[in-house]
């Protein structure tokens, strides 16, 4: 059978086709699956129709830019990149100055409603700021034009979805999410975290790919592949928190032997992700299997809500929360105690999300949960 271009690229990448199968067999597990999906997203990432992708980077570090090229399977970035028609991105493209940005305006004229647009990034929520301009345009400006004129929109990383860092409080540029600076946004992803995983990343684009629909939404319009369990849910140290054997100070006995950071001020309780089971390059490690807490980080504006990093999740007003954090404190044990604690965990956060918005100007929706609706499954461009 005669070779895709795609394959003869790899091999001549020292990749071979049993390595590229691997990765189509982890992308359908990620997925959630059959593994005889393989064959079809194989199939699917060997196609010579390439969808144009541009990426835009806005008030942002290149981190979610940096996580996806520097993945723990480089080869894996490298080969869906050379999958898509990557018309546009600043950190990677080799052209420059008018001629990047006559590449962006190409890809808005000619193939309007067919292209896919990335974000990364917060966006100043004023067009006339000065805040970040790029060719003399304003971020704002930019985004609504080539995000309002995609088939579909993915933001990735906090910044991007939920506003991230540069939306903290007090937020001197007003800051906002994609959601939130381009209102209606057709078929838009979040893939929140800082910075996205780039398995996440490579395994929406397979899923793209090979089942032509976005994969099925969380309220924050998040897969459901990535943040459907939280952290606490898939933790190793779980067992520990259940049996209420907890981290008391750094390098005591307890942190020596794996113990539960909650009460250092892990945040896993409250944050959705499958960091504990995708785990970080290449699948070397987490950052709770390495002694440190959760920080929230993929949560709608956990720079706020989610701070102090290094408390325990705080007393919230109108809660007795010594009725369930002084038998932590106390190391009682016992699956039944610990599941009030968990329970009462996740009741404070929702509580104090609910009651304890970072400040803003009114108009930020993308840190609200919202209904499912028709796009959350339309169907890809042709
Ligand atoms: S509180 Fe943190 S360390 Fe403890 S079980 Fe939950 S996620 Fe793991
Ligand atoms: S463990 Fe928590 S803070 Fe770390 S990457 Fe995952 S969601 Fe973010």
């Amino acid at each position: 059978m005669a070779q895709t271009r795609l394959m003869q690229d790899l091999e001549r990448q020292g990749i071979s086709r049993r390595d590229f199968l691997a990765f189509c067999a982890s992308m359908a597990t990620l997925l959630g699956l059959p593994k005889a999906a393989a064959g079809a997203i194989a199939k699917a990432i060997e196609t010579d129709k390439r969808p144009i992708l541009v990426w835009l980077e806005f008030q942002d570090c290149a981190g979610n830019t940096e996580s996806f090229l520097r993945s723990g399977h480089p080869t894996v970035a490298e080969l869906l990149l050379d999958t898509l028609s990557l018309n546009y991105h600043e950190t990677l493209m080799v052209a420059a100055g008018d001629q990047a940005e006559s590449a962006l305006e190409d890809t808005v004229a000619k193939h309007k409603g067919e292209y896919v647009a990335i974000v990364e990034g917060a966006i100043p929520g004023d067009i006339d700021s000065g805040f970040c301009t790029i060719g003399g345009r304003s971020a704002l400006d930019i985004a609504r034009e080539v995000c309002g004129s995609a088939a579909a929109t993915v933001a990735v990383g906090t910044c991007a979805t939920f506003g991230g860092l540069p939306a903290a409080h007090p937020n001197p540029t007003r800051a906002l999410s994609v959601a939130d600076a381009v209102p209606g946004v057709k078929n838009l992803i979040n893939m929140s975290a800082c910075p996205a995983n780039a398995e996440n990343i490579a395994a929406l684009i397979v899923y793209y790919l090979t089942i032509k629909r976005w994969p099925p939404l969380d309220q924050y319009r998040r897969p459901l592949f990535a943040y459907g369990e939280s952290i606490h849910d898939g933790c190793e140290r779980r067992a520990h928190f259940d049996s209420g054997q907890f981290v008391e100070a750094w390098g005591d006995e307890a942190h020596r032997h794996g113990y539960c950071l909650y009460q250092m001020g892990c945040k896993g309780p409250a944050t959705s992700q499958n960091c504990p089971n995708v785990q970080w390059n290449g699948h070397t490690n987490w950052p709770i299997g390495c002694g440190h807490p959760c920080i929230g980080c993929a949560e709608p504006n956990f720079w706020d809500v989610m701070t102090p990093f290094y408390q325990r999740l705080p007393d919230v007003e109108g809660i007795d929360s010594s009725k369930w954090l002084d038998p932590v404190g106390l190391g009682l044990t016992g699956v039944v105690a610990a599941g009030a604690v968990a329970h009462g965990v996740g009741e404070v956060m929702r509580y104090r999300r609910g009651h304890r918005p970072p400040p803003d100007d009114g108009t930020r929706t993308s840190g609200k949960p919202r209904e499912p609706d028709a796009s959350d499954h339309e169907e890809n461009p042709k």
